[in-house]
């Protein structure tokens, strides 16, 4: 966490993927900064990004370096359809369920800790749970 991120954690709270986008240019800021690096402006939105993405890489984690997270979890590297990949938790399906580019879908479980996190899960997952 830094200066510049605590409008990110205040969408997170309220279940919304949001990144700083330059007014100029239009590219996105992740992480966020103070200016943007492409064209060096300093004006920004929060700009609600859609949810969707697709699975770029994954990795199991069998430490423990949180209280809240029992092990073993699952991690993943996200492509959003905005362009900037996310990392985050994967949730709702087991490791050996999940291929390459698979179409993902964040969502924001309640918090367990302190921050209520984006997380991520198979798009096919959600549509099944109705
Ligand atoms: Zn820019």
């Amino acid at each position: 966490m830094n200066l510049f991120d605590e409008p990110y954690w205040q969408y997170a709270e309220a279940g919304e993927l949001r990144l700083q986008q330059c007014v100029a240019c239009a590219s996105f800021r992740y992480p966020p900064a103070p200016i943007c690096p492409e064209c060096l402006t300093e004006e920004h939105d929060w700009a609600a990004l859609s949810g969707q993405g697709s699975l770029l890489a994954w990795t199991v984690f069998h430490r423990q370096y949180f209280p809240d997270i029992p092990v073993p979890y699952l991690v993943g590297a996200v492509v959003t359809a905005e362009g900037p990949i996310l990392i985050g938790n994967i949730v709702g399906l087991p490791a050996a369920d999940l291929t390459h580019g698979m179409p993902m879908s964040a969502v924001f479980p309640p918090s367990t800790g302190s921050r209520r996190l984006c997380q991520w899960t198979s798009r096919s997952s959600l549509e099944h749970r109705t």
